[in-house]
C-alpha cells in the first residue's frame, strides 16, 4: 500500500491489509497466512469468523442495534449482565457497559470515588496502582497506569497514582526471594496507605496478572490475600482490572480466582466481545453500590454507545460459546502444554530469560544473560524486532514491556485464541524458535 490517510502505531511503516479471518489464522490480501498466536491484542480469544457469533449479530441487529442507555433497555443488555454476575457467583450485582477497557478502568476509578463521596467522605479521591501496570491510554486511567513508556510523554498532566512495587518475582523489588521474602511488595501497600493517608484513598487498582507492562507478570500465592486484607482494614476498594485477564484468558472465568479473594469493582473488556464488537464493562459488588443506590442512584460516567444491544448480544454468545465448548478448561490445559513446550524452547534459546502466566496468557522475558538476567539495552530495541520478524514468518506476537523498572526490558506475550488445538501450538512454537533463531543469529553476527 502506498498512499495512506490512517494514523496507525507508526505513520511511515507499511501495513500488511487484511483479507480475512478463520480460527486461528489471519489471511492478508496477498494470501499470506498468520498465526494469530496473541489473539490480537489478547482480544479474539475464541478466533476469528465463527458462526454463531455472526448470526447472534446479524438476529441482533435485524431486530435493533442501537438504542440511547437513558430512553431504553434491552433483553440482550440485561441478559449480559445477569450472565456476568452469575459468572461471579452473584459476588457481583452491577454492570456498567462501555465500549473499551480504557472506559471500564475509568468508570471503576470514578465508580470508586463516588462511593466515599455519597458516605459524606469527599476527600477519598486518589487511586493508587502499582509500577509496571498499563490501565488505559486516557489521562484518568493513564495516572493509574504505572507504564513508564505510555506515561512519559504526558507526565506533566498526570496524577501521581502509581507508587507501588510490583511482585516482580524475577527480579525482586526489595532484592529476596519468595517466600522468605513473607510478601514484602504486597505489605508495601500498607506503608503507601499510611504514607498517603488513608482519608485520600478511594481504591488500589491491580491486573491479576500484568499485561502490556509486565509481561505476564504473576504474584506468588498469597499476594492478593495480603491485598484484600490490607485494603479492608483501611477502607479502600480494590479494584481488579480484568480487561486482559478475564473472561477465561488464564484458565479461570476471571483471574482473582487463583487467589481466592474478591475485588470490590472488576473491569472487564478485551475478551468479552472477543473483538466482533467493541465492548467492556465495569462490574460492582452490591457493597460498592449500596452509598450510590441509597444517594444520588447516578454514577456519573457513560458513553453514547454504552450498553448498545449489538454489542450486548455478541458478549452474550461468546459466552455461551465459550461455555458450550468448555473453552476456560480448554485454556488450562492448553496453556500447561505450551508452557511445557516453551521450557523446551528456552534449553536452546538463552534469551528467554523467564516464561511466566497462567492459561493461555503465556509471557516470555528476554535478557541478554540469562545467568546474570542483564536486559538488552533500549537501542537494541529486540522486542520490535522479534515481533517483526515473526509477523515475516507468519507469527503474531504482542509486545510487552518487562526488565528492570519496566523502561529497559523486553518481553513478549503469546495469548492464543482458547479453541487452538495442539498441533497448532506445536506450528506456533515451531514458528517460534525459528524467529528466535533468525535474531539469535543476527545478534552472533
Ligand atoms: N487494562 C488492561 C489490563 C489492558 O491490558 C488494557 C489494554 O491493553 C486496557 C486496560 C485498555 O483497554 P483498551 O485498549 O480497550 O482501551
Amino acid at each position: 500500500m502506498n498512499k495512506t490517510h490512517v494514523i496507525k502505531p507508526l505513520l511511515d511503516d507499511d501495513y500488511p491489509v487484511i483479507s480475512y479471518g478463520k480460527g486461528i489464522y489471519l489471511y492478508d490480501q496477498d494470501g499470506k497466512r498468520y498465526i494469530d498466536a496473541s489473539s490480537g491484542a489478547v482480544t479474539a480469544s475464541i478466533g476469528h469468523g465463527v458462526k454463531e457469533i455472526i448470526d447472534a449479530m446479524t438476529d441482533q441487529a435485524q431486530k435493533v442495534a442501537f438504542v440511547y442507555r437513558s430512553q431504553f433497555t434491552s433483553d440482550s443488555t440485561e441478559a449480559l449482565a445477569k450472565k456476568l454476575c452469575e459468572l461471579s457467583s452473584n459476588h457481583f450485582q452491577w454492570s456498567f457497559f462501555v465500549n473499551s477497557g480504557t472506559e471500564a478502568t475509568e468508570t471503576a476509578m470514578k465508580t470508586a470515588i463516588q462511593h466515599f463521596q455519597e458516605q459524606g467522605k469527599p476527600t477519598k479521591t486518589k487511586v493508587l496502582s502499582r509500577w509496571m501496570s498499563y490501565h488505559g491510554i486516557t489521562i484518568g486511567a493513564l495516572s493509574m497506569s504505572g507504564h513508564v513508556g505510555r506515561r512519559k510523554r504526558f507526565s506533566s498532566l498526570l496524577e501521581d497514582y502509581p507508587s507501588v512495587s510490583p511482585p516482580y518475582c524475577y527480579r525482586c523489588p526489595f532484592h529476596q526471594t519468595y517466600p522468605s521474602c513473607n510478601l514484602a511488595c504486597a505489605y508495601e501497600l500498607e506503608t503507601v496507605i499510611k504514607r498517603t493517608g488513608p482519608e485520600h484513598i478511594a481504591g488500589f487498582i491491580t491486573e491479576p496478572i500484568v499485561g502490556a507492562a509486565g509481561a505476564a507478570l504473576t504474584p506468588p500465592p498469597g499476594y492478593y490475600e495480603v491485598i484484600r486484607e490490607i485494603c479492608d482494614k483501611y477502607n479502600v476498594l480494590w479494584i481488579a482490572d480484568e480487561v486482559m485477564t478475564g473472561v477465561g484468558r488464564t484458565g479461570v472465568m476471571f483471574a482473582y480466582e487463583h487467589w481466592g479473594v474478591k475485588p470490590d469493582i472488576m473491569t472487564l473488556g478485551k475478551g468479552v466481545g472477543a473483538g466482533y464488537t467493541p465492548i467492556a464493562v465495569t462490574l460492582a459488588s452490591s457493597k460498592t453500590i449500596e452509598p450510590i443506590m441509597n444517594g444520588s442512584k447516578l454514577i456519573m460516567s457513560g458513553h453514547t454507545l454504552s450498553a448498545n444491544p449489538l454489542s450486548s448480544a455478541v458478549g452474550l454468545a461468546v459466552l455461551t460459546y465459550i461455555e458450550k465448548h468448555d473453552l476456560v478448561q480448554e485454556a488450562a490445559l492448553k496453556g500447561d502444554y505450551l508452557v511445557e513446550k516453551l521450557k523446551k524452547l528456552q534449553l536452546l534459546y538463552p534469551i528467554i530469560g523467564d516464561i511466566r502466566g497462567k492459561g493461555l496468557l503465556i509471557g516470555l522475558e528476554l535478557v541478554q544473560n540469562p545467568k546474570t538476567k542483564e536486559p538488552f539495552s533500549s537501542s537494541e530495541n529486540m522486542t520490535a524486532r522479534l515481533i517483526s520478524k515473526a509477523q515475516k514468518n507468519g507469527l503474531l506476537l504482542y509486545p510487552s514491556q518487562a526488565g528492570t523498572d519496566g523502561v529497559e526490558g523486553d518481553g513478549i506475550i503469546i495469548a492464543p485464541p482458547f479453541t487452538i488445538t495442539h498441533r497448532q501450538l506445536d506450528e506456533t512454537v515451531d514458528l517460534l524458535s525459528k524467529t528466535l533463531h533468525e535474531v539469535q543469529n543476527e545478534k552472533q553476527r
